[in-house]
C-alpha cells in the first residue's frame, strides 16, 4: 500500500527533523525483502514516548510503558517505540522492565530472529548486523544471539520460531533446533492463551502440516497440551486438506485438524474452550465435526444396502435443518477441498468409511444441490408464525406446538409441502386430527 509507506516515512521524517533517529523495524522489513504484503509498519527511534507524544496531533499510549506509542496518521496508524533493551525476565516470559537505549543495534539485539531483527532507514538503507538477509536468503531461521538463552528468557520464541518456520516454509538452523529440543519443557510457562495465538497463526498460514510436523518432530507437542489425546493412526485425508489453499477460516482449519487426529465432537468442544478459543469458533469447529460424524455414518449405511435415493435426501435435509446452513456451508466448501486434496495425493478411497473417490465426489455434487435447492432453513423462514398456527387451529399453545412447526418446516424442507400460509394451516389441520401429536 504506497499510501501505507507514504504516511510511515511522514512519521520518519518528523523525527529525523527534531535530530532523532528513526527507523522501519521488524516484520514490515522481512515482509519487504521476502516480497510479501506488508500488514502494518512498525518504527523504531530514539526518540522517547513523550518526545513523541508531544510531536504529533493525534496518538495513542498504546504500550507506554514499553516504549510504545501509536501515532495516528491520515489513514494508517504505526507503532513508534523507543530503542529498549529488556532485563528481567520472569519465568521465561517477556520482560518485566524495559530500559531505553541510545543505538538502533542494541534496538535491534532484543529482538528474537536475526530475520525480524532488521531496520530500514528512510533512504532505503538496510541495517543488518546478525545476518537476517542472508538467513532469508537461504530460507532458515536463526535466533539473535545463542539461542539456549534466548529460549531461556522468552520462551515463547520456540512457538514463534515454528510458526515462522510453518509460514515461510524455513528451516531452522542446527544451533536454534538444538535449544528447541533442550529448552521445550519451558513452554509449560507460557500462557495457554498465548500458544494458542500461535498455533492458531499456523493453521491459517499456507503450510500448517510443516509446523505440526515440528511440533512433533521437536517433542515441543508434549508441552503445549495440543492436542491431548489422539488415536492413531491419523487421518491423513483430513490432514493433507490442511495445505490447500483455497480453505480459509480458522473454525473450518481447525475442523481438518481435529478430524484428523481422531477427535470426537464431544471432546473437541472440552478441549478448544480448553485451548482458549472463542466460543464461537468452538461451536462451529464441534458442529462440522458432528456433521461429518453423521453424514458419513448414513454415506457408510447407504453404501452398504442401497435404498432409494430419496432416503439418502431425506437424511441430508434433516441434518441441514438441525446443523444449520452455515455449518452445512462451510463442510461443503472443506469436503470440496478434501476431495481434490485426496486427487492430488492420488488416494482412491477415504479411510476406514472406504468410499471411493468417485462415490465422495457423486454424494458430494448431490448434497451441493440439495443444500442450493433448500428454500427454508429455521422456523422463521415458514410462511406461519407459531401464534398464526394457535390462532387458526383455535388451540392453546404447547408443546405440540414446537413439534408441528418443526414437522411443517421438514415437509417444506423436503418439498412435500408448499411454503403458503392456507397450505400450512390446512396440513396441520389434518395432523391434529389425525393424530393430534
Ligand atoms: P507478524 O506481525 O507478521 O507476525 P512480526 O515480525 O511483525 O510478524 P510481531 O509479533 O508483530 O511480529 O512483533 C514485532 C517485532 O517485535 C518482531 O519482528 C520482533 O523483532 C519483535 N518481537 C516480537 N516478539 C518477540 C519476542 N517474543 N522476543 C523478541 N522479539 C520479539
Ligand atoms: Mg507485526
Amino acid at each position: 500500500d504506497p499510501l501505507m509507506y507514504h504516511q510511515g516515512e511522514k512519521v520518519l521524517r518528523i523525527l529525523i527533523d527534531q535530530g532523532y533517529e528513526a527507523y522501519f523495524v521488524g516484520g514490515c522489513v522481512r515482509d519487504e525483502l521476502m516480497g510479501r504484503e506488508v500488514h502494518d509498519m512498525d518504527i523504531a527511534t530514539s526518540a522517547r514516548p513523550e518526545q513523541v507524544i508531544s510531536l504529533f496531533e493525534r496518538t495513542v499510549p498504546t504500550g507506554i510503558q514499553h516504549g510504545t506509542v501509536m501515532v495516528l496518521m491520515k489513514d494508517h496508524s504505526f507503532e513508534v517505540t523507543t530503542f529498549r533493551k529488556e532485563a528481567d525476565y520472569e519465568d521465561h516470559r517477556r520482560p518485566s522492565r524495559v530500559e531505553f537505549v541510545d543505538a538502533i543495534k542494541e534496538d535491534l539485539q532484543r529482538r528474537d530472529f536475526t530475520m525480524n531483527a532488521m531496520a530500514l532507514s528512510i533512504d532505503g538503507r538496510l541495517i543488518d548486523p546478525f545476518g537476517g538477509r542472508e538467513d532469508i536468503a537461504a530460507r532458515q531461521i536463526r535466533c539473535v544471539g545463542a539461542a539456549e538463552e534466548r529460549f531461556e528468557e522468552d520462551a515463547l520464541r520456540m512457538m514463534r520460531a515454528i510458526r515462522f518456520a510453518s509460514i515461510f516454509g524455513f528451516k531452522p538452523v542446527k544451533s536454534l533446533w538444538r535449544a528447541l529440543l533442550i529448552g521445550r519443557e519451558k513452554l509449560t510457562f507460557i500462557a495457554m492463551e498465548r500458544i494458542r495465538a500461535e498455533l492458531e497463526r499456523m493453521l491459517e498460514g499456507p503450510h500448517p502440516l510443516r509446523g505440526l510436523a515440528l511440533i512433533h518432530r521437536s517433542g515441543v507437542i508434549n508441552y503445549v497440551k495440543y492436542p491431548l489425546t489422539y488415536e492413531l493412526p491419523l487421518r491423513q485425508s483430513y490432514l493433507q486438506t490442511l495445505e490447500m489453499p483455497s480453505l480459509k477460516g480458522l473454525e473450518k482449519r481447525l475442523y481438518l485438524l481435529l478430524r484428523g487426529v481422531r477427535m470426537s465432537g464431544d471432546d473437541a468442544i472440552e478441549w478448544l474452550k480448553q485451548w482458549t478459543f472463542p466460543n464461537r469458533i468452538a461451536e462451529q469447529t464441534t458442529k462440522l465435526i458432528q456433521f461429518d460424524e453423521q453424514w458419513l455414518a448414513q454415506l457408510v449405511i447407504y453404501e452398504a444396502e442401497p435404498k432409494e435415493r430419496e432416503e439418502l435426501r431425506k437424511a441430508w435435509i434433516s441434518l441441514e435443518l438441525a446443523y444449520g446452513r452455515a455449518t452445512t456451508a462451510a463442510w461443503l466448501q472443506c469436503h470440496q477441498a478434501l476431495l481434490q486434496s485426496l486427487v492430488q495425493a492420488g488416494s482412491l478411497v477415504l479411510e476406514e468409511e472406504q468410499l471411493t473417490v468417485a462415490h465422495l465426489h457423486k454424494y458430494l455434487e448431490q448434497a451441493s444441490k440439495w443444500h442450493d435447492e433448500m428454500k427454508v432453513y429455521e422456523l422463521r423462514d415458514l410462511a406461519v408464525a407459531g401464534s398464526d398456527m394457535i390462532e387458526g387451529l383455535g388451540m392453546k399453545g404447547g408443546p405440540w406446538l414446537g413439534q408441528l412447526m418443526k414437522q411443517l418446516l421438514e415437509r417444506v424442507a423436503l418439498g412435500k409441502l408448499n411454503n403458503e400460509r392456507e397450505a400450512l394451516l390446512e396440513y396441520a389441520k389434518d395432523v391434529m386430527n389425525q393424530d393430534g401429536i
